[in-house]
């Protein structure tokens, strides 16, 4: 398959092909057609096999169209929670990559640094926003993050939040975003535990394993 038979916006598949890709990954291939028809999904699936733009590029092109050139205030959009700082960078910047042909903005935050730059940030509106589990809920109990205008929620490497002990977290996280979100689960493996989360997380899924 071509990238070009996934009828994305040509943004998007200008900024694709600046990257060298012609063919989509298999992870990509299945995921992005659900993604852009509104399914939730259960994608398992390990870091190497394309599956950060398995989920950026349809995040992309839903919020492209949406908010397409308006002028209307920001408010995020599409949340994707990851467990650590590197993933969290690394997300950010395909989003950046992928997203370099529309007027979409985003925000990486995570722990460890001053809060006050991804506060001044955060004022100034944001379409996406990219975010560790911690300082997320740290953001938003100061008043700083409102998720209720959420379109998308992505759970990235949810077997690696579990094993760090952010189930909680992940929780709390799901409950501050709207019932009729879509929901996009990605995990390595899919023992039962996580199987179980993601029965609590998203309604009618659509599985992908690659
Ligand atoms: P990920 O699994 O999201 O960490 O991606 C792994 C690597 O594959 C990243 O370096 C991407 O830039 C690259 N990649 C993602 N999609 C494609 C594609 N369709 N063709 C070639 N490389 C890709």
């Amino acid at each position: 398959m071509l990238f070009e038979e996934l009828s994305l916006s040509k943004s998007i598949q200008r900024a694709v092909y600046e990257q060298g890709y012609t063919n989509p990954t298999p992870i990509q291939e299945q995921s992005i057609p659900l993604v852009l028809a509104g399914k939730d999904l259960i994608g398992c699936a390990q870091t190497g096999t394309g599956k950060t733009a398995a989920f950026a590029i349809p995040i992309i092109h839903q919020l492209h169209r949406i908010v397409g050139s308006s002028k209307k205030a920001k408010q995020i959009r599409a949340l994707v929670v990851t467990p650590t700082r590197e993933l969290a960078v690394q997300i950010g910047q395909s989003f950046d990559t992928y997203g370099k042909y529309t007027n979409l903005t985003q925000l990486t935050i995570f722990g460890g640094v001053s809060q006050n730059p991804q506060v001044d940030a955060l004022k100034n509106g944001v379409d996406i926003l990219i975010a560790t589990p911690g300082r997320l809920l740290d953001l938003h109990k100061q008043g700083f993050i409102d998720l209720d205008h959420l379109h998308c929620l992505v759970l990235d490497e949810a077997d690696q939040m579990l094993d760090m002990g952010f189930v909680n977290d992940v929780k709390k996280i799901v409950k501050l975003t709207p019932k009729n979100r879509q929901t996009l689960f990605f995990s390595a493996t899919m023992p039962i535990a996580i199987r179980e989360l993601a029965e609590m997380f998203l309604t009618k899924p659509e599985t992908v394993t690659v």
